[in-house]
């Protein structure tokens, strides 16, 4: 009775039903099927995705005793492990991308036709998107009536690690390293390894540290980027090192232990709860990615300008907040969440660029780049999504910085050349006494740019924008 599980976001052990289901029927075939060129919808995975993979299905492999990695199309690689192996059963955890649930759909079909056994399992969220429905049977618009239904519901307790039978995977798939996934000339990726560590272990060993130092205040300083007082979990949920049901039982029981105060354990909860939404979103709109939630948005006068990008790109607006923000993401794969918003806010607003260029470029650079969130998240900020934030909220990058990190700690950080200006003006060194500058060996134009945008002009034009978006919204 040999089966084979299929390993897509779900890089783990323990609480993984499919595996589970998979390891009582016998012996056991793992395999990783990298698909460039149809998932998830149609996007390979981006740059920093791919050296955390790489990490990942390593720490997988060493874990099981074996890992048969293949690339290619799922449905010809499959079949073809299904004839050489005489399996007679196939398993999976569901994946909940548009693209991947019309090609699981396919593939069940297809496999129980040549009379296999296909089982699939919800190992990546707490309740299925089509389980939460709003009292009239719809799928939830708002996110606080979806978490408070999602509360009242209860959760599955985590599954226990499977002991199982591997089977002989001798000449089946290829060396992890022979998929490319690391970058090369330049390593750009050279020492991420002292910031991360990809895999179940490193999963787990997060999530406690965490629960035993960071949780506690997290309801008020999550929001300073300048603190430790959020997870880092994002990429090992993202990839499925670790799942929301065990988050959520070590969280709950810090919080029933006393350990915690309740009101941060729930406001976590909650976090993972827009996750959730996301998920929900995106399984109920599958364009989310793509189009505006909002039609309405369909005609914002968005701006092609190449240098503006870039500059957001590179992080060199003029402006420091943003500017960290961007070069933390460059040099570890992560931004914080408060500057997540700030940033995107900035090129959508201020640049007036469309958000789908910010999210393709957030997909290639974020170790923890997922459909659902990114897309979901870049419509919020937009103000074209489910719940999203008022399009006239147009955050203010220096009220930002001097709110959330007041002593300019995290831009000191990131922008090493505004090092030597003080608080407040290394929120705003272009608004600095040009003496305060000169002794602060910042030459504006010079060792740091210019602000390429002027906030309050930027603001107006924005808003002469959304003015177009409401004209179009009214009835
Ligand atoms: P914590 O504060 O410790 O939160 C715990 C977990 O809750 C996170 O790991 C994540 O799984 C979930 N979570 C928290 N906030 C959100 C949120 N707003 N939406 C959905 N899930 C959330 N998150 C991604 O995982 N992938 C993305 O591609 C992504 N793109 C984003 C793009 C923009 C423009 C913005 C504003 C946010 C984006 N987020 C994304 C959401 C959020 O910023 C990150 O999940 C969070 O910063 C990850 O850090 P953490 O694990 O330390 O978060």
């Amino acid at each position: 009775m040999t089966t084979i599980h299929w390993f897509r976001q779900d890089l783990r052990l323990s609480d993984n039903p499919a595996l589970l289901h998979a390891a009582a029927r016998g012996a056991v075939i793992p395999v990783f099927v990298l698909d460039e060129t149809a998932a998830p919808n149609g996007r390979p995975p981006g740059a920093a995705s791919r050296w955390w993979l790489h990490q990942s299905l390593e720490r997988l492999s060493a874990a099981l005793g074996g890992l048969a990695v293949m690339r290619g199309d799922p449905a010809e690689v499959l079949t073809d492990l299904v004839r050489k192996t005489k399996a007679t059963a196939i398993t999976w955890n569901r994946c909940y991308e548009p693209t991947a649930i019309a090609r699981d759909r396919r593939l069940k079909a297809e496999f129980a036709a040549l009379g296999l056994d296909v089982q699939s399992f919800n190992a990546s969220l707490l309740h299925e998107p089509w389980e939460v429905e709003t009292l009239g049977g719809g799928p939830f618009k708002v996110y606080s009536p979806f978490w408070k239904a999602c509360l009242k519901r209860p959760v599955a307790p985590p599954q226990v690690q499977p002991r199982f039978k591997l089977a002989k995977l001798d000449g089946l798939g290829i060396p992890i390293n022979a998929m490319a996934l690391r970058p090369q000339n330049p390593n750009w990726a050279a020492g991420w390894e002292k910031l991360w560590a990809p895999g179940e272990m490193g999963a787990h060993a997060r999530l406690a540290a965490f629960v035993a130092d960071g949780l506690a205040g997290y309801g008020e300083l999550r929001n300073r980027p300048d603190r430790r007082h959020v997870s880092r979990l994002s990429p090992h949920i993202h990839w499925g090192e670790i799942s929301p049901r065990t988050i959520w039982r070590a969280v709950t029981h810090a919080a029933d232990a006393g350990d915690v105060p309740r009101a941060d354990s729930a406001k976590f909860l909650a976090e993972i709860g827009w996750r959730e939404f996301a998920h929900h979103l995106l399984y109920h709109f599958p364009a989310l990615p793509e189009r505006n939630w909002k039609p309405a948005f369909d005609g914002y006068p968005w701006r092609e300008n190449a240098a503006d990008l870039r500059a957001w790109q590179r992080g060199m607006t003029g402006y420091p907040l943003v500017d960290a923000g961007m070069r933390e993401l460059w040099a570890t794969g992560y931004m914080h969440n408060r500057v997540r918003m700030v940033v995107a806010s900035f090129l959508v607003k201020h640049l007036r660029i469309d958000w789908r260029r910010g999210e393709a470029w957030f997909w290639d650079t974020l170790l923890d780049a997922d459909l659902a969130n990114n897309a979901a998240s870049w419509q919020w900020v937009a103000g074209s999504g489910a719940d999203a934030a008022p399009y006239f909220r147009i955050f203010n990058p220096m009220e930002q910085s001097r709110r959330f990190d007041p002593d300019g700690a995290y831009i000191r950080r990131w922008c090493p050349e505004l090092a030597q200006l003080a608080a407040p003006d290394i929120h705003a060194p272009f608004e600095a006494p040009e003496g305060v500058l000169r002794s602060a060996g910042v030459m504006l134009g010079k060792t740091y740019p210019h602000p390429i945008v002027e906030h309050q002009a930027a603001r107006a034009a924005a808003l002469a924008g959304y003015a177009l978006v409401k004209a179009a919204a009214a009835p």
